[in-house]
């Protein structure tokens, strides 16, 4: 199949990627010129594992290809997918559709004979209606259908999430879409990875009420590690002891500094706003978000309480990125955490293996590092945000000896308190009873 990703972020590049890989001709699509001229000269303008061989191969077989102007690839497409960026809106914190909205306006202008027009992009339900009557304003003659197909790959693990999903959504009542659909992921058919076929509304709603119940259960886990450390229990063994039950399951019930990143802050509000326009507010939603919101900077204060306040004292951050494996910055919790100190006036020194480029506009006043060690020298305390494999087996001696106090916040629950201990740490941890 001819295929047009149009948007080459996180999503599009991986999507249009994978899905070069599965046989189809994809032709990647990016207003940001200079994204499309990297693309061309062969560099990745993002860090996702794997993803500079796979872009490579498929490249050098000729299935996959770079473009600023879509007109010509939208024209020979049988699908064309919307992955652009859908942020919050600055105010409401609705989604802004803008983007969207954009590329569907180029997308029907330029289109050919029977072409599905599929949002990969997480929108609002009813986006997809909006999206069908802008085509049908611009060209009353055309030959289309819109189709919701939501994402749900992780940064960090995006192309196995891509090849091996869960499961694929699909949102068409158009019978010739449907077909297109499940061809563009027959690969993944036989793999038996499932379809679920649903109306466009539907499937627009299952990608938001999926990364709220999330977003849930990670605030679930956050606020039981908060009671943990008032009765002396420990949330790693709460965590494991609810896990095992597969009812509820093992994953996304890891305390630590809460939720951040470019999907579950801004899914969640969206999803929030969506319901109180439809009369039908989520109040558990809405407190998710309220709860997490003051669990990023309450984290800053756990810092400056451990070290017994931080005015004029040097705290070095491992771990800036969102999660491990990602350089995307957008919300992470390090953002608030580090304004949060610097506001208490420390000095702060960080350290992230991939984040750093993306990290520096957006931290002012704050020092880099060029590795862990040389980010702890001389620091008051140590202060652990993002679990990069990196540090999770740091020379804990070596680390003490190069610090001026020897304090260390573990956000994420890495080290185990006695190890920590042992090499002369006063260590904080989440969730977990502070030594007798
Ligand atoms: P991104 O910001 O990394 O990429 C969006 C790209 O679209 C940018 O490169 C931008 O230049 C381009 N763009 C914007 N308008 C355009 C236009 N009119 N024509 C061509 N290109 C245009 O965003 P992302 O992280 O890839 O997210 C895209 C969508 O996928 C969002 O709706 C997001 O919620 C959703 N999503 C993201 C993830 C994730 O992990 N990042 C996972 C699932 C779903």
């Amino acid at each position: 199949m001819n295929i047009t990703m149009v948007g080459s972020g996180y999503v599009g590049l991986v999507s249009g990627a994978c899905l070069a890989d599965f046989g189809h001709r994809v032709v990647c699509v990016d207003s940001n010129r200079d994204r499309i001229d990297a693309l061309k000269a062969g560099q990745i303008p993002i860090f996702e594992p794997e993803l500079g061989a796979l872009v490579a191969e498929n490249v050098r077989q000729d299935r996959l290809s770079f473009v600023a102007e879509l007109e010509a690839a939208v024209a020979e497409a049988d699908a064309v997918f919307i992955a652009v960026g859908t942020p919050s809106r600055r105010g409401d914190g609705f989604a802004d559709l803008s983007y969207v909205y954009q590329a569907a306006r180029s997308i029907a202008r330029a289109m050919t004979g029977f072409t599905v027009v599929v949002t990969k992009s997480t929108v609002p339900v009813g986006t997809g209606d909006e999206v069908e009557r802008i085509i049908r304003e611009i060209r009353p003659d055309a030959d289309f259908a819109v189709v919701s197909n939501p994402e749900f790959l992780r940064e960090g693990a995006a192309i196995s999430d891509f090849k091996r999903p869960d499961r694929i959504v699909v949102g068409t009542e158009d019978p010739r879409a449907e077909a297109v659909m499940r061809e563009v992921y027959r690969p993944l058919y036989l793999n038996q990875a499932p379809i679920l076929v649903t109306s466009r509304r539907t499937a627009e709603l299952t990608k938001y009420a999926a990364n709220a119940f999330l977003a849930a259960k990670i605030t679930f886990i956050n606020e039981i590690a908060d009671l943990c450390e008032q009765v002396g229990a420990d949330v790693q063994q709460v965590a494991r002891g609810m896990g095992l039950d597969n009812r509820i399951g093992g994953k996304f019930l890891h305390a630590g500094p809460g939720y951040g990143g470019s999907c579950f802050p801004k899914d969640t509000l969206a999803l929030v706003k969506t319901a109180q326009d439809a009369g039908t507010p989520l109040r558990l939603v809405e407190t998710v978000v309220a709860v997490n919101d003051q669990r990023k900077r309450g984290m800053a204060r756990k810092v400056i309480r451990a070290c017994g306040g931080v005015r004029g004292k040097t705290i070095a951050v491992l771990g800036l990125t969102f999660k491990p494996n990602t350089d995307d910055m957008r919300d992470a919790p390090s953002l608030a955490i580090v304004a949060g100190l610097q506001d208490a006036g420390a000095q702060v020194r960080a350290y992230d293996p991939e984040g750093m480029e993306q990290a520096r506009p957006l931290l002012p006043g704050v020092d880099f590092a060029q590795d862990p060690y040389a980010c702890a020298e001389g620091a008051d305390a140590l202060v652990i945000v993002t679990e990069w494999n990196a540090f999770r087996a740091l020379d804990l001696a070596r680390l003490h000896a190069t610090m001026r106090a020897p304090i260390l916040v573990d956000l994420r629950n890495v080290y185990r308190p006695e190890e920590a201990r042992l090499h002369g740490f006063a260590y904080t941890s989440i969730g977990r009873a502070e030594a007798p």
